[in-house]
């Protein structure tokens, strides 16, 4: 390892380059691991095609990357439960456990949260997208031999849609509506699945979304850009959806849910939203809607990991392209289409 490894680096808009780095030192309480399998989230394109996502804007060039997963290399001082050569998982945030809300287990809200390959913080915290990277051992899980690295590299993403259901209360039973078919939208389907929800419902204005989701396991799809959407929807529930979860992150998406949801329904908004948008804002108060937010995730990640091991949901048919890890710069260009794509992973 003394000549160092490759890490894709963001130098700004559509700059990513491959650049030797230092292998990280092991600290104590950390785990050296070998990236084995990384996936490329909306963020991460966001980061490539605007040279910054959202609010985040880069000050100097850091490695993206937050999905991943690989092998333990090395182990440092203290570190127990985790092992040379364990296969792992690892949870990408670093909350600082002493805020009021990481107090109260709600460690997404952590007020000095610092997430991997994210500009949201100043220094910004390097990224997965490289063969080598320290992690506490306290952010790994081990996987069961049932899961491979594929799915263990969607594990973050997951784990926002485990969380986003969770949002919801009980879901078992109840009528759902996911606005928006990407990664996230297609986990929510598998999560609400596995957790008893009837009548499930996918819109996207995109057709491959919609297909799949029919593959999925959605009791229908709804092709979102047609105004008769909200009569195909209404024959399927009456008088609107129990739950609908925005994942889209489109204002009229939003909207439409508002229109969808049934009288005192719940409406989680988990997609991001331009910071200002129109709504028909009388009708939650008329309605009396409960209008939830849900923002990355807490404490679901082992029960990410079961849903997998146990066979209830399948992550397989989202992982729609693998490039190996020299072929990056064309996973990510790849990554910024639309058509045709859920999940597109790097192999190293
Ligand atoms: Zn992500
Ligand atoms: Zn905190």
């Amino acid at each position: 390892m003394s000549d160092g490894m490759i890490s894709y680096v963001l130098y700004g808009k559509e700059d990513l380059r491959p650049e030797r780095r230092t292998v990280p030192e092991v600290k104590p309480g950390q785990v050296l691991i070998k990236v084995r399998r990384m996936g490329i989230c909306g963020s991460d394109v966001h980061y490539f095609i605007h040279g910054y996502c959202g609010v985040f804007i880069p000050k100097r060039p850091f490695i993206l990357g937050h999905e991943f997963a690989g092998e333990v290399a090395e182990t440092g001082a203290g570190v127990k439960g985790v092992s040379v050569c364990d296969r792992v998982a690892v949870d990408p945030s670093y909350p600082c456990s002493i805020c009021r809300f990481c107090r109260t287990g709600r460690y997404n809200l952590c007020d000095n949260m610092k997430y991997l390959g994210s500009a949201s913080t100043d220094p910004h915290v390097d990224g997965a997208f490289c063969e080598y990277i320290a992690m506490p051992a306290a952010n790994c899980y081990v996987l069961p031999d049932k899961i491979d690295y594929g799915e263990a590299a969607l594990l973050e993403p997951l784990s926002v849609a485990t969380h986003a259901v969770m949002r919801a209360g009980s879901v078992s039973g109840k009528s759902v509506l996911i606005a928006g078919g990407g990664t996230i939208g297609q986990l929510v389907l598998l999560v609400v699945r596995a957790f008893g929800s009837a009548h499930i419902v996918l819109s996207d204005i995109r057709e491959a979304p919609r297909k799949l989701a029919l593959n999925q396991g959605a009791d229908h799809v709804l092709d979102a850009t047609t105004d008769s959407m909200k009569g195909q929807a209404l024959g399927i529930v009456e008088d609107g959806f129990d739950i609908i979860f925005e994942v889209s992150g489109s204002p009229a998406a939003l909207g439409q849910a508002i229109d969808l949801v049934r009288r005192a329904g719940t409406i989680i908004q988990v997609g991001t939203l331009p910071s200002e948008v129109e709504l028909p804002a009388n009708m939650i108060m008329v309605k009396e809607l409960n209008i939830l937010g849900s923002f990355r995730f807490a404490n679901v990640f082992s029960t990410a990991i079961n849903l997998i091991a146990s066979g209830r949901i399948n992550l397989r048919p989202l992982i729609t392209h693998t490039f190996p890890f020299g072929n990056f710069l064309s996973a990510m260009n790849l990554a910024c289409g639309k058509e045709n794509i859920i999940k597109v992973q790097v192999e190293a």
